[in-house]
C-alpha cells in the first residue's frame, strides 16, 4: 500500500474509533461530567458564620459564636468582580444569615451593577424595611427554609422560638412580590415535612423543594462527610467560597478545599482544580447521587422534578 492510502487507512480507523467512542453511553456520560467540571454558573459566598438561630444540623456549623472570618468586604467586592469576569450568571449571598453582615447591602448592589443575579439566603428571623428594600430590588431572588407547620418542631429544630418570625416573613415576601424559594428540610422522625410543603404552598410560594439531612458540620449523625452526603450537583457549574477565604467545589464539600482567594485570583484556583472537581463529580456519579432530572438546592425554578436531589438511599413521600 502506499504511503497516501497507508495515512487515508489510519485517518479512516481513528475516525471509526472515535465515532464509537463518542456514541457509547459510558463516553457520553464521561463527557457530560468533563462539561460539568468547565461551566461555572454560579458562585456561593458564604460571608458570615454568624447566625441568631443554632440549627442542629447546621452544615456550616454557624450559630451566635460565628464569625464573620477573615475576608474584608474588599475581599468579597473581589471575588464578586472576578465571578462577573469569568461569566458567572449568579451568585448566592448565605452564611450564616448573611442579613446579620454589616456590608451584604453593599456586596448585593455591586453584584447587581456588574449585572449578577444575586440570592440571599436568609433565615427571615429579622427583616428590617431597609433590608425588605434590599431583597425586594428586580434582580435579587430570597430563598429560606422552613421545616414545620407546627411551630413547637420548627423551634426545637432551630434551637430558638423563630417559626413565628419566619412565617411572618414568608407571608410578607409574598405580599410584596419578592421572588421566593422555599426549601424544607427533612431533620427528624415525625417533623411531617409533606404538610410543611403543603403550608408553603398554600401561602402562595411556588417554588418550594425538599431536601433530606445532610451529614455535614452539625448534621453528623451515623455517616461521615463524604460525596453520599453531596447533592449530585455539587462541582456541577459551582464554586463556593468560605468566611476563611477557602474555595470548595459548592457549599457542602467543605472538606475538598482548592485554595484560597486571598492568596490567588478566583479564576486561577478554578482553573488549576479541574482534576479536583471532576474527581468530585465522578465521585458524586459513583455514590449514585447524580440525575439529571432532578434539581440541586440552589434550583432557581427551573423545571426539574421533585423532591430536589433525591439520593437513592433517602425515600419520602
Ligand atoms: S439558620 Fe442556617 S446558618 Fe443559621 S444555624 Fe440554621 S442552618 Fe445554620
Amino acid at each position: 500500500m502506499s504511503r497516501l492510502g497507508d495515512r487515508r487507512l489510519r485517518c479512516y480507523v481513528l475516525l471509526v474509533a472515535w465515532s464509537w467512542v463518542c456514541t457509547t453511553d459510558h463516553a457520553g456520560r464521561f463527557f457530560e461530567m468533563a462539561a460539568a467540571a468547565d461551566t461555572l454558573d454560579l458562585v456561593s459566598l458564604e460571608i458570615t458564620g454568624k447566625c441568631q438561630l443554632a440549627c442542629a444540623h447546621c452544615y456550616a456549623d454557624s450559630g451566635p459564636a460565628g464569625t464573620t472570618g477573615t475576608m474584608a468586604a474588599d475581599d468579597w467586592l473581589a471575588v464578586i468582580q472576578q465571578s462577573a469576569h469569568l461569566g458567572v450568571a449568579r451568585v448566592q449571598v448565605i452564611g450564616g444569615e448573611p442579613t446579620l453582615h454589616p456590608d451584604l447591602e453593599r456586596l448585593t448592589n455591586y453584584a447587581l451593577s456588574l449585572g449578577l443575579e444575586v440570592e440571599v439566603f436568609t433565615n427571615l428571623v429579622r427583616v428590617t424595611p431597609a433590608m425588605w428594600a434590599l431583597l425586594a430590588q428586580p434582580g435579587v431572588k430570597v430563598a429560606t427554609s422552613y421545616y414545620a407547620r407546627r411551630a413547637s418542631v420548627h423551634d426545637a429544630i432551630t434551637g430558638r422560638r423563630s417559626h413565628d418570625r419566619t412565617l411572618r416573613n414568608i407571608r410578607e415576601a409574598v405580599r410584596q412580590g419578592v421572588t421566593l424559594r422555599v426549601s424544607v428540610i427533612e431533620v427528624e422522625d415525625g417533623q411531617d415535612a409533606a404538610d410543611a410543603v403543603a403550608e408553603v404552598r398554600e401561602l402562595g410560594v411556588r417554588n418550594v423543594g425538599i431536601d433530606r439531612l445532610r451529614e455535614i458540620g452539625r448534621g453528623v449523625r451515623q455517616r461521615r462527610p463524604d460525596a453520599g452526603e453531596l447533592c449530585g450537583r455539587c462541582a456541577d457549574g459551582k464554586l463556593a467560597v468560605l468566611p476563611s477565604g477557602d474555595v470548595t467545589p459548592c457549599l457542602l464539600s467543605r472538606w475538598v478545599v482548592l485554595g484560597n482567594v486571598r492568596s490567588a485570583p478566583l479564576g486561577e484556583l478554578y482553573g488549576q482544580s479541574r482534576d479536583a472537581r471532576l474527581a468530585l463529580v465522578q465521585a458524586t456519579e459513583a455514590a449514585g447521587m447524580r440525575d439529571d432530572d432532578k434539581c440541586g438546592p440552589d434550583n432557581d425554578g427551573g423545571v426539574c422534578q421533585q423532591p430536589t436531589c433525591l439520593p437513592p438511599h433517602y425515600a419520602p413521600y
